[in-house]
């Protein structure tokens, strides 16, 4: 069977990248992309549940395709994702249009659900796929284009087994299940023969792999010796990660910042809160002061890292004086960036729950904690202009993305601190070459420069400059 399939996708990192396997799933089936659901036979919506708006969403686009489906009765359409996992038969019911629903554990599956639709069969799949399976995926297939030449994303665990208050995931994705490392090293090799300098490993809490859970996880070493062994990889430059957890990281981790070049000068740590009361109403099992600890003890075996973080305003409970301490908290970690969100309840977590009993601490009133997001993410900006002001003069090795949306003659990239850099040049850069720039402007949100050489020599891998690709 072929055709044409439309592909729309939301969340997190890890949704980005099961979006490319959603894709490459049915490119192996045969089918092509299409940039309009108009003009696909198969239009799948790739879903995230974790906060409100995103859920949303994916309601205003069922609207829209399940409109397209009344004039095109043939046109196939798929739902996937934690919201597809969250509501399972709720959603086939609720949208008679809808031909399948798949949770994240259940990506394999997807060509067969799309050929049973074909034949008129409504199906879902939210079981937990068995933890060997799940990570069973096809290579890339030769027409799949990978989003960046340079980079890549790796999953190296999924699930969750902390269960934080206000989380979907252990109950979207499940409880937390490790790839074993042999899998992980050889698909990185794979990578780096096709040119690619810089991975990234995925994982819900990414360095809480390898922990022994008889019968599932069967990562066999600790996380920071496989951030060590993927730095080891021939070709590989950059090492990356996301999203840690506070708890798992260990004095090994730490150490790895001082003594592994390649692992970036930048981490992405959720804080959440810096009250030490909502912390622990939220199930976050670390204080304020332990936080503060391992940023302290991090920035020791890395001077300068750049830190970034993931904060909640408004969750049930939090007072003014909370609110402070979360602003002090921003101050003294110096973040470099962070992504703050007003709480939304979402179903079936424990936050929720003890509500719906009519337990707990009673909810913040939204206009107080939209006040509150506001003052955050004011102080941000200035956190965040400041440090890049810091970089103004310095030379930085930036990884070319492709053309910058900012215009014509303007390429784009990122800084090992993953900023993202916009330098002048007359020519196209490779995607995936790394080119000096020297910083001349801080901007809000990027980085303005000039190369530092002549950028007119293609030294970019051949595999990245559009050459013969292995497949991946
Ligand atoms: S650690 Fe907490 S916030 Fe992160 S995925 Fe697990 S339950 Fe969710």
């Amino acid at each position: 069977m072929t055709g044409r399939f439309h592909l729309r996708t939301f969340g997190c990192q890890m949704n980005q990248r099961d979006a490319e396997q959603i894709s490459n799933l049915l490119h192996h089936a045969g089918y092509r992309p299409a940039e309009r659901a108009e003009d696909a036979d198969v239009v799948v919506i790739h879903t995230c549940s974790v906060r409100e708006k995103a859920e949303s969403k994916l309601y205003s686009e069922l609207g829209h395709v399940t409109r397209l489906k009344r004039e095109r009765p043939g046109l196939v359409v798929g739902v996937g994702g934690c919201v597809a996992q969250q509501e399972g038969a709720r959603l086939l019911d609720r949208f008679r249009q809808l031909d399948f629903a798949f949770g994240p554990q259940n990506l394999r599956h997807l060509p067969s659900l799309v050929a049973r639709a074909r034949e008129r069969e409504r199906s879902l799949r939210v079981d937990y796929d068995d933890a060997d399976q799940r990570f069973d995926l096809p290579d890339r297939h030769p027409d799949c284009p990978r989003p960046n030449a340079g980079r890549a994303f790796v999953t190296v665990m999924e699930g969750c087994d902390l269960f934080c208050a206000f989380c979907v995931v252990p109950t979207t994705r499940g409880r937390e299940v490790s790839r074993p490392s042999d899998a992980i090293l050889d698909e990185v090799r794979r990578l780096s023969d096709c040119g690619v300098v810089e991975v990234t490993l995925l994982g819900q809490t990414v360095n809480a792999y390898g922990r022994s859970r008889p019968g599932m996880a069967r990562g066999e070493i600790p996380f920071a010796e496989l951030v060590r062994r993927v730095a080891d990889v021939d070709g590989i430059e950059r090492v990356r990660f996301t999203s840690p957890h506070p708890v798992f990281v260990s004095d090994d981790l730490i150490r790895a910042y001082a003594d592994v070049p390649e692992l970036c000068p930048h981490l992405h740590l959720p804080v959440q809160s810096g009250s030490d009361a909502v912390l622990e109403a939220m199930r976050r099992r670390y204080t304020r002061g332990e936080y503060l600890e391992i940023v302290s003890r991090l920035r020791e075996a890395r001077p300068g890292l750049a830190i970034s973080t993931d904060l909640i305003v408004g969750f049930p409970g939090e007072s003014d004086a909370d609110f402070e301490q979360t602003l002090s908290l921003v101050r003294e970690a110096d973040f470099i960036d962070s992504f703050s969100f007003v709480y939304s309840a979402r179903p079936g977590t424990p936050a929720t729950r003890a509500a719906e009993r009519g337990q707990g601490p009673p909810g913040v009133d939204p206009t107080v904690a939209s006040a509150r997001l506001s003052a955050l993410q004011d102080l941000q900006r200035e956190l965040t202009l400041r440090h890049h002001r810091q970089r103004v003069g310095q030379s930085v090795p930036v990884l070319v993305d492709g053309p910058s949306r900012r215009g014509e003659g303007q390429q784009q990239g990122r800084s090992p601190e993953n900023r993202v850099v916009n330098f002048e040049s007359r020519r196209p850069v490779d995607a995936g070459r790394i080119v000096p720039v020297r910083i001349t402007e801080a901007q809000p949100h990027s980085l303005l420069g000039t190369p530092e050489a002549d950028l007119g020599a293609s030294s970019a891998h051949p595999a990245a400059a559009g050459g013969e690709l292995p497949l991946v």
